[in-house]
């Protein structure tokens, strides 16, 4: 599937026209190569828009691969995770909702003291849903969705990281309303690794802070509408299409983020361990397609979990469903299970039992440490803010 799919249509974007006639960009280009609808219309180029006063950057050739790679390792297509996939998370959930959520859909009410805070920050430890609830606010906005990890920006994209931190901007604008999620971000300000290292994260951070104040920004969330967008509005007197490009960052370690960043992330919302309730609703998430045996009391396996992270609690379930199929398939030859398999689908359902659960927390122990939830919790008393 193409990113067009994410991508507002000419019809849905009523500058749409003059935009797209200005698209001259050459990894639009490139994408219209790859039959994608919304870039083709852009290829036809050439309309009055084309010359646009503010459309002053041109790319030459090594951004046209930048774009092509930007496209295929960050643009994540296709997401599709709402909010009643994730347990629990409420406030996170409504801070986002007002942040991002709210402000697309009437932009014209988020303005003056209501102006949208200007980036948001998760932070927790590991496996708590931070990139889910990333992706379920893009999919609420039906944004096209930049997963960018920072780890990704400081190696894959050494040299020319700071490139294409300006390509990613470029695009997401281009591509709006856009979400671009920075997981890892703390790994921007990093002073762990080599000084060259160092020196290249610095540079990344530098150039995500000028193109985010520049553009639609991690400054301030609201739509970008720079002079190009007057421009383009001019043509057929429609208002411009808002350009969102909301900036949501994502961090395990909030205390290794410098105060330039800091200052930025307006809210920071702390992602913490499932409580009881909401570890009963991970299992009962994570168990929606197996049979639970009767006996099993989901309430007591909840308590047991304390500790645990969502994602632990992801994969006890998993282990706990699969051995059902261990003991199904024990002692027998791979014939013996192929007739068991072809004796057709029940003749493999085997309920998941309180002793499947045993088994898998005893193999299983929680991946966050109590002093790593002390020093959030810390960080949290002194920065955090919903
Ligand atoms: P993080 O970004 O905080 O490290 P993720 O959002 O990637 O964590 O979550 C990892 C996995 O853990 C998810 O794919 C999901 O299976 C599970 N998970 C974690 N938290 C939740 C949650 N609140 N609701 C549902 N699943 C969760």
């Amino acid at each position: 599937s193409s990113s067009a799919q994410r991508r507002p249509t000419g019809s849905a974007n009523p500058g749409g026209g003059a935009n797209q006639g200005s698209y001259d960009k050459p990894w639009r280009q490139n994408m219209a190569g790859k039959g994608n609808a919304a870039g083709a219309a852009g290829g036809k180029g050439g309309g009055p828009g084309g010359a646009a006063p503010g459309n002053k950057k041109q790319y030459i050739g090594p951004d046209q691969e930048l774009a092509t790679m930007l496209e295929r390792d960050i643009i994540d297509q296709g997401i599709n995770i709402k909010w009643d996939d994730i347990a629990g998370l409420e406030e996170a959930k409504r801070v986002l909702n007002e942040a991002l959520v709210l402000p697309m859909i009437m932009p014209d009410f988020f303005t003056g003291i209501r102006r949208p805070v200007k980036g948001v920050l998760l932070f927790g430890p590991p496996g708590t849903g931070k990139t889910m609830l990333a992706k379920a606010a893009a999919t609420e906005t039906s944004c096209t969705f930049f997963n960018v990890s920072s780890a990704t920006l400081a190696s894959k994209y050494r040299g020319e990281s700071e490139r294409m931190v300006r390509v990613l901007f470029d695009m997401a604008r281009e591509m709006a309303p856009s979400m671009i999620f920075i997981d890892e971000v703390d790994s921007l300000c990093s002073q762990r690794g080599t000084a060259n290292e160092h020196e290249a994260s610095r540079r990344v951070k530098t150039e995500l802070l000028v193109q985010a104040r520049g553009g639609c920004q991690i400054d301030g969330v609201h739509g970008g509408g720079g002079d190009k967008d007057k421009d383009s509005a001019s043509a057929d007197g429609e208002p411009p299409a808002p350009r969102h490009v909301f900036v949501l960052a994502a961090t395990n370690f909030p205390w290794d983020i410098d105060e330039a960043l800091r200052r930025r992330l307006e809210k920071r919302v702390y992602i913490p361990l499932p409580g009881q309730a909401q570890r009963l609703q991970l299992l009962k998430i994570n168990l929606k397609d197996v049979d639970v045996a009767p006996g099993v009391n989901l309430d007591s396996v909840a308590a047991q979990l304390e500790g645990y992270s969502g994602d632990d609690i992801t994969n006890i379930c998993r282990d706990a469903a699969m051995n059902g199929m261990r003991r199904l398939v024990a002692g027998k030859t791979p014939a013996e299970i192929k007739a068991l398999r072809e004796a057709g689908k029940d003749s493999f359902k085997e309920p998941v039992t309180s002793e499947d659960f045993q088994q898998a927390i005893r193999k299983i122990n929680p991946s966050v440490s109590k002093e790593d939830i002390k020093r959030h919790e810390e960080w949290l008393n002194v920065f955090g803010s919903t």
